[in-house]
């Protein structure tokens, strides 16, 4: 006999508030003052949204595959915000919060600062992520010849870069922009920027995009570093384009909405990969939003894990930490594949590992010099990825995501610090990748999950209120089965198919069923076949899982289970973590079978079965 332990949905309802808090803030926020970007329910393009805010906002921007807007509020129309934030199609509205440059202290200081000449003669210098072992001039011997419609590009926001360096100019390293014809003074390809070239500067809102800090310079050398020999007298052509984007200004510092706007510009333009060597611990629902429409234009996403020495897994960081299935996450670690002592890490939050330490490349001037960082660990991934891109170039930013880590070599060192234990290998990637010409481009659905998500007061209001007291349960209990519930016994007693929904944070799930009220998406399912523990009552029972997704997990356990029962039990994933969840045992009327509501929130177990199921097989029901 089972009982119903009221005490849970009263726990259900603590973590759900205490998520609540925790994901506000929690200290207050830089913010360009004014300034708002908002995403909407509705199409922007064929709906009133804009003929509606139009008296008391200025419109600055406007994103209409993303729905989203940039506006300033006008002088005397500040209390504007609250009625757009009550607006029932506003999906979310926030401040246009400031973004920084990775915190770092030794991490980013430039060592040993040398002409280009100087570093041609010391016939010592190698390439400096080349001191660990991750074989990148094997990978050149196995890479096709150079030419010129093989070469995928990076796009890399940053401070900018030194275009005229030698490095760039002499290997024809920047992108062009076929399109617009250079200095006329048009808008020649019609993408809102006028003689886009190369690049752009978000900040100057101009094609001038010269490094006023030396960050970007640094971090593009090091991307064309994993093609060619960057400190070589004999510079080869330069495999990879790189198209900077500056959206950080000489202190290091910039707007999230230029962060939009340049994510939006590289997709849009054709960037297959983004790096991203920049963070920090402010959420954003918008930058989430810009970070998922890359991954559905197929773009991979790396980010650097930050140079704080902390766990991600409870440290907030972006856009490393964003759950973007092709962001991926990159620590920093020594030639002899010790974690970077400023690195930050997490067996859940950080993918893999790259060199990052004493690490030399350009630097404005002509220069070139050596910097430490996770800063320059990501740009060498995002380099060895578009080397892989040359070869199976219909492969999607998750495809490669997941290549990475597989063709990625286990260290002793990062074993339990980062989720795959291992180091990048350029040459059993770009090897791997020439046997995946023929793969199809494939990736799993993927819809945002705003933990920001501003909710109409109007909304929140009409939300159904549950008899214990706490809407937030009741109201997503009543979404994930959609069809009223209740009802049906218990089927075939000794396969017993259960739905599980799942532990996700209380704070997103309500957010995610706020923001699709009608006609919500079922998740992917992926195939995971593995035995489970389920305790019932004090009773362990071996059970026989099937298949997991965001939104739950199915499996055959030959014992009855009562309606309204609550349970725990332990999953074990295909990378050997377990996470461990509570639930209640109840009626799915859409899938005819019983289901488990978790009534625990454990901060990662979401992050965990995201990263399951990145590697997982979808299941076809
Ligand atoms: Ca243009």
């Amino acid at each position: 006999m089972i009982v119903i332990a009221r005490s849970v949905h009263w726990f259900i309802c603590l973590l759900g508030g205490l998520l609540l808090s925790l994901s506000a803030w929690s200290q207050t926020p830089k913010v360009v003052p004014g300034e708002y970007l908002i995403k909407y329910r509705v199409d922007i393009g064929s709906s009133q949204v804009i003929s509606k805010i139009q008296s008391k906002v200025n419109l600055k921007a406007a994103f209409p595959e993303m729905n989203m807007l940039h506006f300033s509020v006008k002088p005397g129309q500040e209390s504007a915000i609250n009625d757009i934030k009550n607006d029932p199609e506003v999906l979310f509205v926030e401040p246009n919060y400031i973004l920084e440059k990775l915190d770092e202290e030794r991490p980013g200081e430039v060592v040993d600062r040398l002409s280009m000449s100087e570093v041609q003669m010391q016939s010592s210098l190698s390439f400096s992520q080349n001191y660990a072992a991750v074989r990148v001039e094997q990978a050149w011997s196995v890479s096709s010849p150079y030419a010129v419609n093989k070469r995928p590009i990076v796009a890399i926001l940053d401070t900018g870069m030194d275009g005229q360096h030698d490095l760039f100019r002499r290997t024809n390293a920047l992108w062009i922009n076929q399109k617009e014809i250079p200095g006329n003074g048009i808008d020649d390809d019609q993408n809102g920027y006028i003689d886009d070239i190369n690049g752009w500067n978000f900040i100057s809102n101009s094609a001038n995009f010269a490094d006023d800090e030396g960050h970007g310079t640094h971090v593009a050398g090091i991307v064309i570093g994993a093609g060619l020999d960057i400190f070589s007298p004999q510079l080869d052509q330069s495999k990879i384009q790189i198209m900077p984007l500056k959206f950080l200004d000489a202190h290091g510092a910039g707007s999230t909405s230029n962060a939009v706007k340049a994510i939006y510009y590289a997709v849009n333009n054709g960037a297959k990969i983004i790096n991203n060597s920049w963070g920090g611990p402010g959420y954003s629902s918008a930058l989430l939003e810009a970070l998922s429409y890359a991954y559905n234009q197929q773009v991979l996403i790396v980010s650097a894990a930050g140079n704080s020495a902390k766990n991600n897994d409870s440290n907030e960081m972006y856009p490393a930490n964003y759950i973007v299935p092709s962001n991926i996450s990159i620590a920093a670690s020594s030639d002899t594949d010790r974690l970077a002592s400023f690195s930050n890490f997490g067996v859940q939050m950080v993918h893999i590992s790259s060199p990052g330490v004493y690490i030399y490349s350009s630097l404005p001037g002509n220069m070139f010099g050596s910097m430490s960082g996770t800063s320059m660990a990501a740009p060498f991934v995002s380099g060895i990825a578009a080397l892989a891109l040359r070869e199976a170039p219909s492969l999607t930013g998750y495809q490669l995501k997941k290549l990475i880590i597989s063709t990625s070599v286990q260290v002793g060192p990062l074993s339990g610090k980062i989720q795959s234990g291992s180091r990048v290998d350029a040459y059993s990637l770009v090897s791997q990748a020439k046997s995946n010409v023929q793969t199809a481009a494939s990736q799993p659905d993927y819809k945002p999950l705003y933990a920001e998500t501003r909710e109409p007061a109007s909304e929140a209001q009409a939300a159904p209120k549950s008899s214990g007291g706490c809407g937030l349960v009741s109201t997503a209990l009543m979404n994930q089965f959609g069809r009223g519930g209740g009802g049906g016994g218990m089927t075939p007693a000794n396969a017993v198919s259960l739905a599980l929904i799942l532990s996700l944070p209380l704070a997103y799930y309500f957010y995610m069923r706020a923001s699709r009220p009608a006609s919500r998406r079922k998740h992917d399912r992926f195939v995971m076949k593995s035995d489970i523990k389920v305790n019932i009552g004090g009773r362990e029972l071996v059970a026989h899982m099937n298949t997991i997704s965001m939104g739950g997990i199915s499996f055959n356990v030959d014992e009855m289970l009562e309606k309204g029962g609550s349970l725990t039990m332990k999953i074990k994933g295909p990378d050997g973590a377990e996470v461990e969840v509570e639930g209640r045992v109840v009626w799915s009327e859409a899938n005819q079978s019983y289901g488990v509501k978790f009534s625990e929130a454990k901060q990662g177990i979401s992050q965990t079965i995201e990263s399951w199921t990145n590697q997982l097989v979808k299941s076809d029901n």
